[in-house]
């Protein structure tokens, strides 16, 4: 059998024990007695790679690692890292927009089957945040390391220092600073986060997101993207999600955290990512605003929505990636 095949075998045939939870309350009966029921249910799982955007180098390079029986963790690790050493891409690592004093500062998280989760904000002058998150998860006690520290930290395991300003983000904010009007526009050309989430062929799931966050933002933000359970949330028994836009409203709704609480309720992803959507809009005023989720499950179904219509995401069920559109609310 080739091994294309053997592949595609081993995907649908694997099965998993999924915990799905429960309240049980009696009549009558106040919230200290309410009881967490779990009953385990078998699901099939097939492998999946998903991101936001129309990122598809970095869709395929993850999805090559997962063809070949790779931890999800390494393909979004390395998914995501094509991106951010990407000068084009003007929202993640190098090349990123800077803050509005010139500083391009970045934010990145990175969550693993175990619920082990590393992250980085405000760190300057390193490539690849998401490889020093993923560093902070496994080499250290804990879970953020900011600024000064999350640098030291960087050189202290190899990492190099670089500028990471290019000519044209540089030609581009001294243009802004004439005006200094500082509106974060909706629209793609200025949400380019890269959040992704892959779940392997022995049924685990891994997320990594990265970002230089908003362009111009004010020195020392820290948007949704290094924060665990608002820019990315993994549960291995339930699946996991990813948000990109406005992270001021993802954050104040802990937005991935909710989208995979809601899958654990029963929703379908793409339910679940809809009802996170509905939960910012019926709390503050939305018009000006985008937010997109993305969500997959154990059984690898996939679910997207967003605001506004035109975030596209990057999905891998086969070789192939496929650019989808989300569901939006407008
Ligand atoms: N969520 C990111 C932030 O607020 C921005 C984006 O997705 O474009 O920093």
């Amino acid at each position: 059998m080739s091994s294309r095949r053997k592949f595609i075998r081993r995907s649908i045939l694997s099965s998993f024990a999924v915990a799905v939870t429960g309240l049980k309350s009696c009549i009558g009966a106040n919230s200290a007695n309410t009881e967490e029921t779990t009953k385990k249910i078998s699901v099939k799982s097939v492998p999946v790679v998903i991101s936001t955007w129309n990122n598809q180098k970095a869709n395929e390079k993850a999805w090559s690692i997962i063809e070949k029986g790779g931890r999800a963790i390494d393909a979004v690790e390395e998914g995501v890292n094509l991106v951010e050493a990407d000068p084009d891409d003007q929202s993640v690592g190098y090349g990123g927009r800077p803050d509005r004093d010139g500083n391009v500062t970045l934010d990145a998280c990175i969550m693993d089957e175990s619920g082990n989760a590393g992250s980085v904000c405000f760190l300057q002058k390193i490539k690849h945040p998401v490889s020093v998150a993923r560093k902070v998860m496994e080499d250290t006690p804990h879970v953020i390391l900011a600024g000064a520290g999350a640098l030291k930290f960087a050189l202290s395991v190899g990492f190099k220092e670089e500028d990471l300003l290019t000519p044209r983000s540089r030609k581009e904010w001294e243009e802004w600073k004439m005006k200094s009007d500082y509106k974060p526009l909706i629209n793609i050309e200025n949400h380019d986060t890269i959040g992704m989430l892959a779940l392997d062929q022995a049924g685990n799931i891994s997320g990594a997101c990265t970002t230089s966050g908003l362009g111009y933002k004010m020195q020392g933000r820290v948007g949704d993207s290094p924060i665990i359970g608002a820019g990315l949330y993994i549960d291995n028994e339930i699946g996991g999600a990813t948000a990109t836009g406005m992270g001021e409203a993802v954050l104040k709704s802990v937005g991935s955290f909710l989208v995979v609480e809601l899958m654990r309720q029963g929703k379908t992803p793409n339910d679940a990512c809809k009802e996170a959507v509905m939960r910012i809009i019926r709390k503050q005023e939305y018009k000006d605003l985008q937010v997109g989720y993305l969500a997959i499950n154990k059984a690898g179904e996939t679910g997207s929505f967003s605001i506004h219509p035109g975030f596209v995401y990057a999905v891998n069920k086969q070789t192939k990636t496929q650019i989808e559109d989300a569901s939006s609310y407008l």
